[in-house]
């Protein structure tokens, strides 16, 4: 399978220098490879889209000097390049998984599956672990009020240790029948849940290696279940470790302006910017001024950093 590498941003906000970090890494990885790079937008959290934020994503790559062979933008073989406009793929997977019984209609409120769980909690942001109430459940009983509201549905998730050889961490273990359970696909409003959406859209545009935030290492095991559940092949998986900010926590807005475009507007030039998201990956010394294609040969993925680092916006 020829490489083929993807960044996909959520049009939330401004493109921030963690993901611009994540979309240096993800390019250097495609582009030292001889492969491709698609990116692609993933817009189905209704609520938080921002409008006006993909085109302004787009264009802060582009100023960084980042290219893209497939994308919203610039079409592809694979297009659309916007989850809204895949919405179809997503229901005809779940579909799919509910008539080979690999997934399951559940009932469940939020609150009734935080008042079952017999295990404490699964990772941080994925809340208790489902405790199966509505597993074996095919066809809720008639005239039952608790079965009016729409379901939602989960993926049967048996318990098993999922191993995979992480590019930056190595071998990793996970057992997500013990930490989360069985997992939503789709919500009881009818969208698809994030973990489906990606596994589906990675295998439809033949993906072949994901570079991606280490805070999704833990999205990892849940989505090779699911690409065996669909039959497909997995890429392999790289995660690249968070950048801090200076007092240790996770950057977030309140460590300055920790966008591409407020370094922009400040007149910092591209090399500079370009310059300390290689040094924060550990790939330049800090204080190197570079463009992305300066770092093509010499990248490769064991030479990013495996512990996270800080960074200072307000530094440049
Ligand atoms: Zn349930």
């Amino acid at each position: 399978m020829s490489y083929r590498g993807r960044f996909a941003p959520s049009p939330t906000g401004d493109l921030h220098l963690g993901g611009a970090r994540t979309a240096l890494a993800a390019w250097l990885a495609a582009r030292a490879a001889g492969g491709a790079y698609v990116v692609r937008v993933e817009d189905l959290d209704g609520p938080r889209v921002v409008p006006g934020a993909e085109e302004r994503i787009l264009e802060d790559l582009a100023w960084l000097g980042l290219d893209w062979d497939e994308g919203p933008d610039a079409g592809g073989p694979h297009a659309p390049y916007r989850q809204s406009l895949r919405l179809a793929r997503y229901d005809a997977a779940v579909e799919r998984l509910l008539a080979e019984g690999r997934a399951f209609r559940c009932w469940c409120s939020r609150a009734e599956v935080a008042r079952a769980a017999a295990a404490p909690h699964g990772p941080a942001d994925d809340g208790p672990r489902y405790p199966g109430t509505c597993r074996a459940l095919p066809t809720p009983p008639p005239n039952d009020l608790r079965y009016r509201r729409r379901p939602s549905v989960r993926l049967r998730v048996d318990a098993e240790e999922i191993a995979f050889v992480d590019g930056v961490h190595g071998r990793t273990v996970e057992d997500p029948a013990a930490t989360i359970g069985d997992f939503v696909i789709r919500r009881a409003d009818g969208i698809p849940a994030y973990q489906l959406a990606v596994v589906v859209d990675d295998a439809a545009m033949a993906i072949s290696d994901v570079v991606r935030g280490d805070d999704l290492v833990g999205s990892t095991a849940r989505q090779l279940v699911l690409y065996r559940a669909l039959g497909a092949t997995p890429p392999r998986f790289a995660h690249v470790p968070l950048v801090l900010g200076p007092d240790g926590a996770r950057l977030s807005k309140r460590h300055g302006s920790i966008s591409v475009r407020a370094l922009r507007d400040r007149g910092r030039s591209r090399e500079a910017v370009v310059g300390l998201l290689a040094s924060t990956l550990g790939l330049v010394p800090a204080g190197t001024g570079c463009a992305p294609r300066d770092l093509v040969s010499a990248f490769a993925l064991d030479r990013i950093l495996r512990s996270p680092t800080t960074l200072d916006p307000n530094a440049l």
